[in-house]
């Protein structure tokens, strides 16, 4: 019974010890932990394992003590067993290492016995032998029964143990198991350990980040602030601005309204100053035809070096501007007397003495360069001798109080237009100067090589519209651009003169500013022309002085100042024909000659008496024309 309960006892410290590693930490340290802490159990301070190899050596010693249980049959022999079994907790130890060892002591017994308590029977003593035998078998089989409950405990304990055994080695596995999961985890962890230093890391970077988003934020915070202050402050203007932003609205709101009335207003008196406009066209137009579509003046130019009061064939009446005597002095033996005198008498609708100034001359032309650019043509010529005051006349010079009748009508014309802008009228102008010499025109504004002077044509390209080819027509916008082309074409004549021999005084000369308005507004627009010709000089020279080129020139002078008096008649007379084309001059002239134009002539004299025939000759041919009534004009309007 002890050897069973020790063996439980050994048993429960087995149990007790898996069951202290099944609820404590499975780490091997800590499994040696707990072997130490069994020993409290009253077991030897030893490992666990040197145990359990005990528990597998105690059968044995049990074994022997069994064998003292078993009492002997005889009182001698008994005492012998009693020795060996006195040692069995401590022999053990000591002797038992393995279970082939055991056997020995066992077998030792039974000798130690015969030897130390049986003396040796007589070899007669058969029955004391036998009863020796007897025991000895006795004693066997009590081994025997022991050592088979012995076996059979062992045989219990083995698979006890191999029981034991498996399931160790279920633990073991499940050990290993959680020892492969516990590196796994380990490995996971030196992964996260990196990972988290990673982290401190970029924590410790990001807490920079964050201390200097801080301070960031702090200056932030301050410019907030102040912008904050500031919304304010613009909260407050924009307060004030509004309310005056209101009050703006609500005045502009008056004025709008103030407005609409006077635009309405303005496009009533718009209306009616075109109404206005065109009243006064039509009536500066009854008041030009009243004083006739074909006008003379007559211009006697001043003693060049002398006292104007030295001309004394030429009568100019006081009271009036119109009248002109020529008188011729006879000669008689007494002198100069009143009573030889000649007189021709001439009217002109104006006659300008020698101390007309340009100015005052222009005032009366003027009204027909208004007609001009109300969309009549207009036409206006120098005639008289060489030297009359032709060019002077219409060109004058450089000075502006000097300015001829070509620069004044310029200067009028940009003015006029441009006031008439404000009535919707649009003006473009075209200007062109020609020259016509021998019958032969010549471009004044060309400023190409001179050896490759074009030819030019004259030609109608529509029953009111003459162009010539190879001319320059050259849009101007303003009188500057005038005046230089007006240069130009003194600059081309110059070229022309040779020596003596004066080629301006022996051609026509034309400036023509072609004028095209547009009212958009009303949807009209007008057309016209306005010629400023200078002509050559109609002295007539004696068919016996000229020849030559000479000859030529004044035959084609003579010819084209000719045809000019026949068209005019022509023109007066309502021919049905006029002779246009029977000079270049009237050919190029035709439209701003015919029904629809206002003409004026000036006729030039000289006031030296030498030229005295000369100036009754242009007299003459200015009567002629001054009778001539052209037909009523009307405007080119569309
Ligand atoms: P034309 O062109 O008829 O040949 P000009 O116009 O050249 O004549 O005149 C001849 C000269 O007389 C020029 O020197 C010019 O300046 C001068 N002259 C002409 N008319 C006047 C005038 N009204 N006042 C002052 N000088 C004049
Ligand atoms: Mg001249």
């Amino acid at each position: 019974m002890r050897e069973r309960l020790s063996f439980m006892q050994t048993s429960g410290w087995r149990d007790r010890g898996r069951s202290a590693r099944n609820t404590t930490s499975r780490l091997p340290v800590m499994s040696g932990k707990r072997a130490l802490t069994s020993s409290t159990d009253g077991e030897q301070q030893q490992p666990a394992q040197k145990k359990m190899r005990k528990v597998d050596i105690e059968p044995p010693q049990r074994f022997r003590s069994a064998a003292s249980v078993v009492p002997p049959r005889r009182p001698v022999p008994v005492k012998a067993p009693a020795k060996p079994l006195r040692p069995t907790g401590a022999a053990t130890v000591a002797v038992a290492p393995a279970r082939g060892n055991q056997r020995k002591p066992v077998a030792a017994v039974p000798k130690a016995a015969a030897g130390s308590g049986m003396s040796r029977r007589p070899g007669w003593d058969l029955k004391g032998k036998v009863s020796d035998m007897e025991t000895k078998v006795q004693n066997f089989q009590g081994k025997i029964k022991s050592a088979n409950q012995e076996n059979e405990y062992l045989k219990e304990s083995i698979t006890k143990a191999q029981k034991h055994k498996a399931e160790i080695e279920d633990e073991n596995s499940g050990l290993k198991k959680r020892l492969r999961n516990c590196e796994e985890e380990l490995v996971k962890l030196a992964t996260v350990k990196d990972d988290l230093e990673q982290t401190s890391k970029e924590r410790d970077g990001l807490k920079k980040d964050l201390n200097k988003l801080n301070e960031e934020h702090k200056v932030l915070e301050g410019l907030r602030d102040h912008l904050e202050s500031e919304l304010r402050n613009i909260q407050t203007q924009l307060a004030i601005q509004t309310s005056a932003l209101n009050r703006c609205q609500d005045s502009l709101k008056e004025s709008q309204e103030l407005a609409r009335n006077l635009e309405e207003t303005a496009a009533h008196q718009k209306e009616e100053l075109h109404l206005g406009e065109m009243e006064r066209r039509k009536l500066h137009n009854t008041i030009q035809e009243l004083k006739g579509n074909i006008r003379v003046f007559c211009r006697v130019r001043p003693l060049l070096n002398g006292n104007q009061s030295d001309i004394l064939h030429i009568q100019l009446p006081a009271h009036d501007n119109k009248a002109l005597t020529l008188a011729k002095m006879e000669e008689s033996h007494t002198g100069r007397t009143a009573d030889t005198q000649k007189s021709y008498n001439f009217s002109f609708d104006r006659v300008f003495g020698p101390r007309a100034a340009q100015r005052e001359v222009f005032e009366e032309i003027s009204l027909l360069v208004q007609s001009a650019l109300d969309g009549y043509n207009v036409c206006c010529f120098a005639y008289g001798q060489t030297g009359s005051g032709k060019t002077f006349t219409m060109e004058g010079s450089d000075l502006e109080e000097l300015w001829g009748v070509i620069p004044r009508a310029v200067q009028q014309i940009f003015k006029s237009a441009k006031a008439l802008r404000e009535q919707g009228w649009q003006y473009t102008f075209t200007a062109s100067f020609v020259e016509i010499y021998n019958e032969t025109l010549r471009d004044l504004l060309y400023t190409g090589k001179p050896n490759k002077r074009p030819e030019h044509e004259i030609r109608k390209i529509s029953s009111n519209e003459i162009t010539v080819t190879n001319l320059t027509y050259q849009k101007v916008n303003n009188e500057d651009e005038v005046h230089n082309l007006i240069m130009l074409a003194n600059q081309n004549r110059s070229t022309a003169r040779t020596g003596m021999n004066d080629h301006s005084s022996r051609s026509h000369s034309v400036f023509q500013l072609d004028i095209e308005g547009q009212n958009s507004d009303r949807d009209s627009k007008c057309k016209s022309t306005l010629c400023l010709v200078d002509l050559a000089g109609s002295e007539r020279v004696q068919k016996s002085q000229s020849q030559g080129d000479r000859f030529k020139e004044m035959t084609a002078i003579n010819s084209s100042l000719t045809n000019l008096g026949i068209v005019i008649a022509a023109l007066a007379n309502k021919d049905s024909f006029v002779p246009y084309r029977n000079s270049k001059l009237t050919y190029l002239l035709q439209n701003c000659l015919g029904g629809n134009s206002k003409t004026l002539m000036f006729v030039n004299i000289s006031p030296e008496e030498e030229s005295f025939s000369e100036s009754l000759n242009s007299l003459r041919f200015a009567s002629k024309v001054n009778d001539c009534v052209i037909g009523t004009a009307s405007a080119n309007r569309k």
